[in-house]
């Protein structure tokens, strides 16, 4: 089954978070035995009360797996921690520090991971027992470079991540979004419980632009065509390209008339921003609004049918399904 780039993202941080938290209280709970068999009972005890938090955070991030807060919390108890294991032993509570900067730019936010081991580590060189300067000058210089290569990775994947967004969910020519996206966003229109209403919208005669013009000068249509939707559009909807000259468009928490009105004046935008020499560009809109019991497949079914009315209709027109009766064969105009 694909899975979005997103859900594969939180299921990783999720994934982080869990085997973080539980390695650290395994690593807590041996050096805290390892510690009381030694007679350190104070340490033991110190150790013993950060595993308990942990374990919190462990039942925290069962109830919560997809709560980035839970990493947040995480990140911030652990730095917490670490910094006042520093604090009483010294040198060695490094060995908590520097997993503690690694892990928390892949459980959470990139600014909050920096901040806190900027922190940890200034406090850390500041404030701890070191033997002699050059341990507490090696300890400063790996801190800062551990971070440092940390955080560049975790911007590298940044970038990376939009730009896999964007390849997976853009249409190339016209900047629309895709078919898998227009998916996922259908999924979510059907779920909620606010009225939406679909359109398909198909350019008028493009064969014929094609033909008479050429295949280079029907691309320029088609992005000249998506870009003006969009500028009507604004925020109201979102354009995606369902292949070849037709193209969907979901208006979100929208009811039918509004819908209407603001498909009408798309079709005007069409109308007056794509010209060809001689040639007016047009199209036909289909819409249909979200009925109970709706599929994808039976909604977009609808539009489509109303487009089809449209286009016999004369094409050039917005028609919504539910406001326009059945046609009989002698009112078809499929010229
Ligand atoms: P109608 O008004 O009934 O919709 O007629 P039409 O000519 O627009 O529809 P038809 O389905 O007959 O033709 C669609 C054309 O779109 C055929 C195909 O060559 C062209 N087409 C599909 N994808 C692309 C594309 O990516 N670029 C270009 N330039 N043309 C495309
Ligand atoms: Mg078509
Ligand atoms: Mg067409």
């Amino acid at each position: 089954m694909f899975q979005t780039l997103p859900a594969i993202d939180a299921r990783f941080r999720y994934r982080m978070r869990l085997w973080f938290c539980r390695a650290f209280i395994v690593q807590l709970l041996v050096i805290g035995a390892l510690r009381l068999h030694l007679g350190h009972d104070e340490i033991a005890l110190f150790d013993a009360a950060w595993a308990v938090c942990l374990f919190v955070v462990l039942g925290a991030i069962h109830l919560l797996p997809d709560n980035p807060r839970v990493g947040d919390a995480l990140v911030l108890l652990n730095a917490a921690f670490a910094s006042a294991s520093m604090h009483l032993v010294g040198v060695i509570g490094v060995g908590w520090v520097f997993p503690t900067v690694i892990a928390s730019f892949a459980i959470s936010r990139t600014s909050l991971a920096l901040g806190l081991s900027t922190i940890m580590l200034v406090n850390a060189f500041l404030f701890t027992r070191f033997d002699s300067v050059d341990i507490q000058v090696a300890f400063g210089l790996s801190g800062v470079l551990i971070t440092v290569l940390a955080y560049v990775a975790a911007i590298h994947v940044q970038r990376l991540r939009g730009l896999l967004e964007r390849l997976a969910t853009r249409d190339p020519l016209t900047d629309s979004g895709n078919r898998r996206a227009m998916d996922e966003a259908l999924r979510a229109a059907l779920r909620s419980r606010q009225p939406s209403v679909l359109a398909v919208l198909d350019l008028d005669h493009f064969k014929k632009i094609n033909d008479a013009y050429g295949h280079a000068v029907g691309d320029r249509v088609l992005r000249e065509t998506a870009a003006a939707a969009r500028l009507a559009l604004g925020d109201a909807g979102e354009l995606y390209r369902l292949g070849g000259e037709e193209f969907v468009i979901l208006l979100r928490d929208t009811e039918r008339d509004a819908a209407h009105a603001r498909l009408l004046a798309l079709t005007a935008a069409v109308r007056r921003d794509v010209r060809l020499r001689e040639v007016q560009v047009t199209c036909s809109v289909g819409l249909a609004g979200k009925q109970a019991g709706d599929d994808q497949a039976a909604w977009l079914a609808r539009a489509d049918k109303a487009v089809y009315r449209a286009k016999a209709l004369g094409r050039d027109r917005v028609v919504d399904i539910d406001d326009t009766p059945e046609l009989d064969a002698a009112s078809f105009c499929m010229e």
